[in-house]
């Protein structure tokens, strides 16, 4: 493991199984995650991006054990989450917390603000009374909330107040670590820059790491340090965020930046429109992106599945018009 990791996820995979037929028997698997390895830098972002049903939130899931994956390694500051035990797993959910897409749904209607954020100041720390209530006043203040939210109830807040609610809750118990999945994607667009801003200002403080998922590689390039691209479970291209946008590589990636909405009217570019959705079938054989590849395919296209290889001092890419570099 890299001495500047604090994560890294090996040869990730997390199937599901396929049940058919009358008596309903396991025909197959489903593979959500397959084989999938990133490595996240203390104090960094990685985005994770993909359309939805690509695997990027059940790479989330595994890591935060809300599932269990189906084989690889997960590495949190050397320490394998796949192999602790439940009551090991429950120390070391205080070190890596999530952040939901929907605010709304997240946090439970029937609590106050104060009982919310305080849940996990008792759970872990076994903190009650004033001094949790002070907590949470400082943890309130830290996202942008007022002692008067103390008590109040999640329905009388909008959403990016409910997201900061979220938000105070997971660093209640001091973690290094934050998956944020789809964090303001369910927010008005002036509210998105304000939660966005505010985990940034967070990761600064408070020295955090985020894997970033997302399905919007507009947000992502501006929050991310590193980008992967996700494409039925697999990742097909990853690389420092200015490189991705400036020199994309796979299909996929090109496709998805060119769909990127120009701040610019009069900046015109050409949209790369993608076939079909996930669902069009993947191949049995060959690369699982050729039926949506709008690129002049190789003959090696509908034959050999690419291996993503690094093609240029970091920049990996799995797609037979970019051999590994030599
Ligand atoms: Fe397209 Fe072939 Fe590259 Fe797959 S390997 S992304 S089909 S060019």
């Amino acid at each position: 493991m890299p001495s500047d990791a604090l994560l890294e996820v090996r040869n990730l995979k997390k199937y599901f199984p396929v049940h058919g037929g009358l008596l309903n028997r396991k025909v197959g698997d489903f593979k959500a995650v397959d084989d999938v390895s990133f490595i996240v830098p203390r104090g960094k972002t990685l985005g994770l991006v993909g359309e939805s049903g690509s695997g990027k939130t059940t790479i989330g899931k595994c890591i935060t054990r809300l599932i269990r994956p189906t084989d690889g390694e997960i590495l949190f500051n050397g320490v394998d989450l796949t192999k602790l035990n439940n009551r090991d797993m429950r120390k070391m959910r205080s070190e890596i917390q999530m952040i939901y897409q929907a605010p709304a749904a997240s946090l439970n209607g029937r609590m106050t603000v104060g009982q919310i954020v305080g849940e996990p100041l008792l759970l872990h720390e076994k903190l009650k009374g004033a001094a949790a209530r002070q907590r949470v006043l400082e943890l309130l203040h830290v996202v942008g909330l007022k002692e008067e939210h103390y008590y109040r109830y999640p329905h009388e807040f909008s959403g990016g107040q409910q997201q900061r609610i979220g938000i105070a809750r997971a660093l209640a118990v001091q973690p290094s670590f934050l998956v944020l999945d789809e964090p303001t994607s369910a927010l008005d667009v002036s509210v998105q820059a304000q939660i966005l801003n505010l985990l940034q200002d967070l990761q600064d403080r408070f020295n955090l790491t985020y894997l970033f998922i997302s399905h919007d590689l507009g947000v992502v390039r501006y929050v991310c340090d590193e980008v992967a691209l996700l494409y039925l479970g697999k990742i097909v291209e990853v690389a420092d965020v200015q490189t991705i946008f400036e020199e994309p590589k796979h299909p996929y990636t090109q496709a998805l930046i060119s769909a990127i909405p120009e701040p610019d009217p009069t900046d015109e570019k050409e949209e790369i429109i993608l076939k079909g959705d996930l669902s069009l079938s993947k191949p049995d054989v060959g690369c699982p992106f050729a039926p949506r590849c709008h690129a002049a395919k190789v003959s090696e296209c509908d034959t050999i599945e690419p291996p993503l290889v690094d093609t240029d001092g970091g920049h990996r890419v799995a797609c037979h018009l970019h051999p590994e570099a030599v």
